[in-house]
């Protein structure tokens, strides 16, 4: 069976973009592959984080994944830093990756913005611990949103180093899954802005955790334009904030943006956004009561985590010990 790895920073609580471009796929890909899922806390750290509340949007995120459908028991779910060959090639990949390449990563200008000299190193070089956090397994496929998709090309670019620095054919290259429709969810307060955990404003994004009323206020004062619903995707260029809400309907009820207009072109956004958080409340609002329900019981999500944390060493261990014999580390 192929490999799958993917993670999600404990940052916050997973949102609808984490959810679309990211989760729902894990889940589907459970049922034909092997499947790996981690909270990469060691990412999390690239920018500070109160400690206490670290620990606790771990076990959030953890029942979150569970309540989403995630199977800890045919699959594998674990908190990166639980398994120490993640850090281990990650040094590897540190003197294998070159600065020019990671020089070029958007996704550090963008959280970094003008204040470069001020962040972490870790924010740096996060992609080549990324390429470790998959590599580590040699899985093969990896689902993530768009935002991913250039560290995942980096990853490739050292795989392919790797292999040539070392005259060895040991890693295989890895291919992206990302989705066709809300691989890029946007912010609700600005179009033009990503969905993130990070952003500090809880408007501009849907927590998987949220109420069906909270749901329906931030869809309500979601940022629009002024006119009414075009009748083909061709009016939404220039339209970002429309864009996306078309998007996210036809995420969620599994249409094409085209098909979402022929229905509801010529709408106003009182009835179109209604509608949209009727279509999004069905399928959150049963995600955010299961997660409610497994907090309850904190020492079971932590059961959840040890025990796929020695699951996950046990593959990744003998990977990591060839790579060092590989590169000359006296063992
Ligand atoms: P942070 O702001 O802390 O980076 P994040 O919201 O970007 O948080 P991550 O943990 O970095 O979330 O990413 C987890 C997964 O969710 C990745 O596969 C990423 O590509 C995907 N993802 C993140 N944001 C979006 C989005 N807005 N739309 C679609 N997919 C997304
Ligand atoms: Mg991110």
């Amino acid at each position: 069976m192929t490999r799958v790895f993917s993670g999600i920073q404990p940052t916050g609580i997973p949102h609808l973009g984490n959810y679309l471009g990211a989760i729902q796929n894990w889940v589907a890909l459970q049922a034909d592959h092997e499947c790996i899922f981690c909270l990469v806390d060691l990412h999390a750290l690239t920018v500070w984080q109160n400690p206490a509340d670290l620990i606790v949007q771990t076990r959030q995120q953890t029942a979150v994944l569970l309540a989403s459908g995630i199977d800890a028991e045919k699959h594998i779910l674990f908190n990166q830093s639980a398994v120490s060959a993640h850090t281990r090639l990650g040094w590897i990949f540190n003197c294998v990756a070159r600065l020019g390449w990671l020089n070029r990563m958007t996704q550090f200008k963008d959280k970094a913005g003008k204040d470069r000299e001020n962040h972490s190193a870790g924010l740096y070089v996060y992609p080549n611990l990324m390429a470790a956090d998959i590599l580590a397994y040699k899985a093969v496929k990896v689902p993530v949103g768009d935002d991913q998709r250039q560290h995942l090309e980096l990853a490739n670019d050292i795989v392919k180093k790797f292999n040539h620095d070392y005259e060895i054919d040991f890693f295989q290259e890895i291919e992206a899954l990302i989705p066709p429709q809300a691989a890029r969810v946007m912010s609700l307060r600005d179009g033009s802005k990503k969905m993130s955990k990070s952003d500090p404003s809880a408007q501009s994004r849907i927590d998987l955790t949220d109420d069906a009323d909270t749901i329906a206020l931030k869809i309500r004062r979601a940022k629009t334009d002024p006119e009414p619903l075009p009748s083909s995707i061709e009016g939404l260029v220039d339209r970002p904030e429309a864009r996306n809400l078309v998007g996210l309907y036809a995420a969620l009820s599994n249409l094409t943006p085209e098909q979402v207009l022929s229905q509801h072109g010529g709408e106003g956004f009182g009835p179109f956004k209604k509608a949209l958080a009727d279509v999004m409340i069905a399928r959150i609002e049963p995600i955010a009561k299961e997660t409610t329900r497994l907090l309850e019981d904190t020492d079971h999500l932590d059961h959840v985590l040890r025990t796929g944390a020695a699951r996950a060493a046990a593959i990744a261990n003998p990977i990591v010990d060839e790579v060092e014999r590989i590169v000359g580390l006296l063992k």
